[in-house]
């Protein structure tokens, strides 16, 4: 929790010097607490009250990166319980399993296939982002050479997972340059854990059954020098460890209880591959930074990843394309002209659709500010002006020799308006983007 202008002033000097250039140090307390002013402008302030300001500016869930370059991802940092309070910063990572006891093809099978894990849609690229190698076969060396396969042939990043310190250090020997996150530490390993995590510079995760154990845990990892930690509640059944969640949320966002200000990370247990996709999507929702999964099966990964897009997309900020003209196919002066709006959804649905018609066209994507037709419509967002600016700012007369323009059934409303705003013949097309291909190939010809 933020301190207030009055705890602030509780720790200065209150001497009223001026040095700051304010006239009392209440009134720099004021501004501080309103970070219109900085600690740095008072000269007299004691070590001791620059740490504890220092510890209270801290943001209440610490960030946590691992791996590196392109492959480097971050969880942690969130703010609220609930996405529509502003936003939800880090989207969580999903990694997927990989066992030490494989070897030869079967292990590069493996790691080909959690590479192959990534999608595009509604234009953006997702993908799986780590690769959560298990010390199964208790063997120090195996592990070392699964973590140094996965280090050669994959570029996403690494999760370390061990109860055993020497298969450990062996594993972050072949990777510290990738900067693994060390699974786990746990109450009996703690400070051999933190050792390795400590000299190689890497995360560690915190691993205990219980909020309480989690606590004390992170303090004795803190203790040894290592602070970015990620958080495991071990052996729990989804629906408890939904509701520790919860409440390690609560307890880091709302009480700014600091041994629990870390992200969190969660393993799904089940084998049948629905009920990991239930129970990675619920982990998803609530609360866990990293959700290890076991299956490569691309479209329940891809349901997670879609599920990841929705959560984490800014609810102030729909997801939108550039405004311009989209040529699909190879179309020509003959070529259908269909207007749609930048709401990337939209778009992209009436792009496939489109595209699977087999029919070149032109898409007029107007600027609605990423809304749908109908609620641009509705909020005056879309109507005939805005069509025939596009038109005419995108030169599209200059595209088709025709005058014809295919506009959302949804709004056919617009059509007299829009005819006598661009001059264009106006048709109505379907309601449903679904039935384009339809429409572009039986009423369009
Ligand atoms: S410089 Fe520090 S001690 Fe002096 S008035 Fe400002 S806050 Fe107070």
């Amino acid at each position: 929790m933020a301190l207030t202008g009055l705890d602030i002033f509780k720790l200065l000097p209150k001497t009223n010097c001026k040095k700051c250039g304010m006239p009392t140090c209440l009134a720099f307390a004021m501004q501080l607490a309103q970070k219109k002013a900085k600690l740095e402008d008072c000269p007299c302030v004691s070590d001791e009250a620059t740490e504890t300001l220092a510890a209270a500016a801290e943001p209440p869930m610490r960030s946590v990166k691992f791996g590196t370059g392109d492959s480097e991802v971050q969880l942690g940092q969130e703010t609220v319980m609930f996405r529509h309070e502003e936003k939800f910063y880090s989207p969580t990572i999903i990694a997927v399993t990989l066992s030490d006891k494989l070897a030869g093809d079967d292990l590069k099978k493996r790691i080909d296939d959690i590479n192959s894990l990534k999608f595009e849609r509604i234009g953006l690229h997702i993908q799986a982002n780590a690769v959560a190698i298990i010390n199964e076969s208790g063997s120090d060396d195996s592990f070392a050479n699964a973590a140094a396969a996965v280090n050669d042939s994959s570029d996403l990043a690494i999760i370390l997972c061990s109860d055993s310190p020497s298969a450990m250090a062996a594993a972050v020997a072949k990777t510290a340059a990738a900067v693994p996150l060390i699974a786990s530490a746990s109450a009996d390993n703690a400070d051999d854990m933190a050792k390795i995590a400590k000299e190689n510079n890497c995360p560690i995760v915190a691993k205990a059954d219980s909020i309480e154990a989690l606590a004390e845990l992170t303090e004795k990892i803190k203790a040894q020098g290592v602070n970015d930690i990620v958080l495991n509640l071990d052996g729990k059944a989804l629906q408890e460890l939904l509701f520790s969640l919860s409440q390690l949320r609560v307890l880091s966002l709302k009480k700014v209880f600091r041994p629990l200000g870390f992200p969190t990370m969660s393993f799904v247990t089940d084998t049948d591959t629905d009920a990991q996709v239930t129970s990675a999507t619920s982990l998803i929702c609530k609360y866990s930074g990293i959700v290890v999964i076991d299956t490569t099966d691309h479209a329940a990964v891809l349901t997670m990843l879609t599920v990841i897009m929705n959560v984490y997309s800014d609810p102030q900020k729909p997801i939108q394309v550039d405004p311009k003209v989209y040529a699909i196919g190879e179309p020509n002066e003959n070529s259908p002209v269909i207007f749609t709006t930048n709401f990337s959804l939209t778009y992209y649905t009436v792009e496939s659709d489109v595209e699977s018609s087999r029919v070149p066209a032109y898409i007029i994507v107007v600027d609605t500010e990423g809304t749908s037709v109908l609620t641009a419509y509705s909020g005056d967002k879309l109507n005939e002006k805005v069509v025939a600016d596009a038109i005419a700012k995108y030169g599209v007369e200059d595209m088709v020799k025709h005058r014809k323009l295919i506009i959302p059934g949804y709004v056919a409303v617009m059509s007299g308006k829009l005819e006598e705003a661009t001059g264009w013949e106006i048709l109505v097309g379907p309601r449903e983007s679904s039935m384009l291909p339809k429409y572009l190939q039986e009423v369009w010809k």
